[in-house]
Order: structure tokens, then C-alpha cells, then sequence
């Protein structure tokens, strides 16, 4: 094709010189260099037959006559893209009680003690968030229990249980338990079994990472979460326990130890993710990694996992292939974190302990380090909600118009995090150049097209998408 006519792109150079080229359909080529770039898009004098057929393909490029169709494809695949974000499921996360028997150095929430008195969710509130939850949603609900530690409140979580099977049967939902598990005992093991429950805690980098960032009083945490994620296992299943990692700037040498701790349990997925910069984690953990420290870390993590999966042994980093599913498009790509317009409140939506309506678990966080009371959505016992404040932070998160992600090449596969940048910035957009969330997810897409120039990790990868 010698004459044709270019449809709107966005590129960014990769370190080893390659570029990557997107569109507004989320479509990506990686081009050779940036001259190919130029070449074709400035001069127009790209003679690869070839490579011009491809791009017309995948809608960079277009001839005059087909110009017209080829734009309203695009438009309609982008808006297609939106609609995706906009009907996916909203995760409806309950805090039965914010009493905790650990002293995580980066508890986000400032927990309180396991016994201290006013800072559990009533039993008696429980008709009242079922309704809520049957008026902000659609069945099937994928209800989490949050803390605190939930499990110093399982008789709520228990009726809560009964209540809502009466209410809607076990079909309707299926509920997390997000717990350390140091709590966790034959009887509740007992009463989970056969039903739509499963639990998620953490592991950290490492045990000694783990004992001094997630300390218990009593015993040692790191054991502990290992035996009862194998009693877990043994007695309800592996797919009723998940694992999430908090990296730290302890182990991050313990890369190895990591992947060995989860391949002993028999687990075969792991989600490891920075340590978060909301609320009173601010100060404590997040400012001591980088970015950068982060992605040192990861990129030795994901190497020894693809070894792993190459001798045969499929494990699965999630964290990974979330975004490997936004860049493909592929189905199950919904992350609250990861959605343009974001997904708070649209997406997402937490119950506290004392009734109060967050649009996400970092509104809460943010709330409860400044007090910031407009983040309040609502709350349950006056049964009174107000949408107001996620409109207008929803209306500044669509990525295609605010400054920098507008002409980024990842625009349509990242997302929008309007709560951190509001906490980070004083305002929902905030400055990316300076943004730990723009930084995060820009430096793991870079690695996963870093990565895909091996056919051998790509292979991998989309096996990930089918598993
Ligand atoms: S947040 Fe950063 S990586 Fe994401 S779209 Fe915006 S500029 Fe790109």
C-alpha cells in the first residue's frame, strides 16, 4: 500500500530502543526502532509491504478509500473498551469489625486492639446492608469481608451468611474472607465446608520480612499463616485459598524464598504488588521503596516464575497477568485499579465498621488518616447514600482527556486512580510525572512488552489467559 492514510497513535520508546505503537481500539505493534516510526508516520517512505498490511490490519493505517469505515471501527472499538469497564461487576467489600490481633507496620487503617469495645458492625445492621447491597447492585454479588481481622467477628459473618441465603440463595453470591489466619480454628473450617466461601491472606517477601512487618504477640506469624493456608487447603481445597504479597524494602532480595514458600503450600498463584501508599501507610512503608526498588525486585521474580512454567510447573503471577490481559484485551481484564473511568465507586464499594459507604477501600483509607469527610458516600443505618462526589471524581478519571495519559500509549489498557491522587495531590488528576501510580503500572507494561520479544515467554503468558 503506497498511499494511505495514518489513523490516530500513540508510541513510547522502550529501553532497548524498540517502539511501541497503540490505538484508540487498544490495539499494539511494537515497531523496530523509532526511524521505522518516523518513516512511516512523519515520511511515509516505509516500503515493508509486509509491515504497512499489518498495521492496516490492526487500524494504524488506512487507505483513502477505506479511510471513513476504518475510523468509525476504531471509535467504536474504543467505545466498546469503555462500556467493558462500565458494566463490569462491583466488588462489595464489608469491614465486620476494624479490631485486629496484629501490629502490621504498614496497617493502612490504624487497627484497633482485638479487645477493645465500639468498633464492631452490629448484627442488627445486617438487614439494612443487604438491602443496600440488592439496591447498588446486580446478582451475582462477589461480597469480601475486610478489616481489622474479620475473623475476631465470624458469628457476623455468620448470620450475615444465613441471611443473605435466605434472602437470595447460595447461587447469588460467594463471599472473602481476607484474613492473616491466625484466627482461624476447626469449628470455622467445619462451617465453611460446601459452601461459596474462600479466603485470602498474605505472605510476604520472605519470613523474616514477613515476622517483622506482620507481627502477632503471641506466635510467630510467618508459621502460622503457612500451616493454616495448608489446613485451608487440605480441608476445603486449593481454589479456596489466595495468597496477595506486599513488597517491602525487606526481602527484596527473597525472591526465590517467595516462589519456594508458595511452590511447598502447592499454590499455584501468587499477586504481589508494592506496598501501598494509601492512608497511614504512607509514611510508614511506602516512601522507603521505589518504584524502581519495586521493579528490580519483580523483574527477578517473574524470571525465576517463567522458569518454573518452562520445566513445566505452572505458576502464575496475577499481578502480571491482569495487565497482560488489559494490553490483549482478553476477557477477565476488570482491576478496580485498572479502569478508565475509574472504578471507584462504579466498580467498587466499602461498608466500615460503624456503617460508613466508601467508594473503594482506599477512600476509606484516606478518610481515616484526614479525616476527609466527603468521601463519605453514605451509610447503611440511615440508609442514605449520595453519589455526588463519585460523579465528580469519576467525570475527571477518563483517561483519553487528562493530561498525560491523553497521549500516552498505554491510555486505554491503564486506568485511573482519582483517590490516590487526590490524597497524593490535593485533586482527582494529578501531576503523572510525579504520580508512584502512573510509574507502577507504565513500568509493568514496559516489562511485559520487554517480555513478549520471547516467543517462549509469550507462549506463557497466553497460556496464563486460558487457565
Ligand atoms: S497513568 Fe501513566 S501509564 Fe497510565 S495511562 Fe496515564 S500516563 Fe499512561
Amino acid at each position: 500500500m503506497e498511499d494511505y492514510k495514518q489513523l490516530p497513535i500513540n508510541f513510547r520508546r522502550l529501553n532497548d530502543g524498540k517502539t511501541v505503537i497503540s490505538n484508540l481500539a487498544n490495539i499494539f505493534h511494537v515497531l523496530p526502532n523509532q526511524k521505522c516510526l518516523e518513516d512511516i508516520f512523519l515520511h511515509k517512505t516505509c516500503s515493508d509491504k509486509e509491515l504497512l498490511e499489518v498495521l492496516e490490519h490492526k487500524l494504524f493505517i488506512s487507505s483513502t478509500d477505506d479511510f471513513e469505515s476504518k475510523v468509525q471501527l476504531t471509535t467504536s472499538a474504543f467505545s466498546k473498551g469503555i462500556n467493558k469497564d462500565l458494566r463490569s461487576p462491583k466488588l462489595i467489600m464489608v469491614v465486620p469489625t476494624l479490631r485486629c490481633d496484629h501490629h502490621c507496620s504498614y496497617c493502612q487503617v490504624s487497627r484497633v486492639n482485638a479487645d477493645q469495645e465500639g468498633f464492631d458492625l452490629s448484627k442488627s445492621h445486617i438487614p439494612s446492608l443487604i438491602k443496600f447491597i440488592q439496591e447498588i447492585e446486580k446478582p451475582p454479588y462477589k461480597i469480601e469481608f475486610q478489616g481489622g481481622e474479620p475473623l475476631l467477628a465470624f458469628s457476623f459473618i455468620q448470620e450475615f451468611y444465613n441471611q443473605l441465603l435466605m434472602a437470595i440463595g447460595a447461587k447469588n453470591f460467594s463471599l472473602v474472607i481476607a484474613s492473616s489466619l491466625s484466627l482461624i480454628s476447626e469449628p470455622i473450617i467445619t462451617w465453611c465446608k460446601g459452601k461459596n466461601i474462600s479466603f485470602s491472606t498474605s505472605i510476604d517477601v520472605g519470613k523474616r520480612a514477613h515476622n517483622k512487618h506482620r507481627k502477632l504477640n503471641t506466635k510467630d506469624s510467618f508459621e502460622t499463616v503457612l500451616a493454616n493456608i495448608q489446613r485451608i487447603s487440605n480441608k476445603l481445597g486449593k481454589d479456596k485459598i489466595g495468597t496477595v504479597t506486599t513488597v517491602t524494602n525487606d526481602g527484596l532480595s527473597d525472591h526465590n524464598e517467595l516462589v519456594d514458600t508458595h511452590i511447598a503450600l502447592g499454590l499455584r498463584g501468587l499477586f504481589v504488588r508494592p506496598v501501598s501508599s494509601y492512608g497511614f501507610a504512607i509514611k510508614k512503608q511506602a516512601k522507603d521503596l521505589s518504584i524502581e526498588e519495586f521493579m528490580q525486585f519483580y523483574k527477578k521474580l517473574i524470571h525465576r516464575i517463567l522458569r518454573e512454567n518452562l520445566s513445566g510447573h505452572t505458576i502464575i503471577e496475577h499481578f502480571l497477568l491482569i495487565h497482560y490481559k488489559r494490553i490483549m484485551n482478553a476477557a477477565g481484564g476488570t482491576y478496580v485499579d485498572l479502569m478508565s473511568p475509574a472504578g471507584y465507586s462504579k466498580n467498587s464499594v466499602l461498608i466500615d465498621y460503624n456503617g460508613n459507604i466508601f467508594g473503594s477501600d482506599e477512600a476509606r483509607m484516606v478518610y481515616r488518616k484526614y479525616g476527609a469527610d466527603e468521601l463519605i458516600i453514605g451509610n447503611i443505618k440511615s440508609r442514605k447514600y449520595d453519589l455526588k462526589l463519585s460523579e465528580h471524581l469519576l467525570q475527571h478519571s477518563f483517561n483519553d482527556d487528562i493530561p498525560a495519559c491523553s497521549d500516552c500509549v498505554y491510555q486505554n489498557s491503564c486506568g485511573s486512580d482519582p483517590i490516590y491522587h487526590l490524597q497524593e495531590f490535593g485533586e482527582p488528576i494529578g501531576d503523572k510525572s510525579l504520580s508512584r501510580f502512573c510509574e507502577l503500572h507504565k513500568s509493568i507494561f514496559d516489562f511485559i512488552f520487554e517480555l513478549i520479544q520471547s516467543t517462549e515467554h509469550k507462549r506463557i503468558l497466553d497460556r496464563w489467559l486460558n487457565d
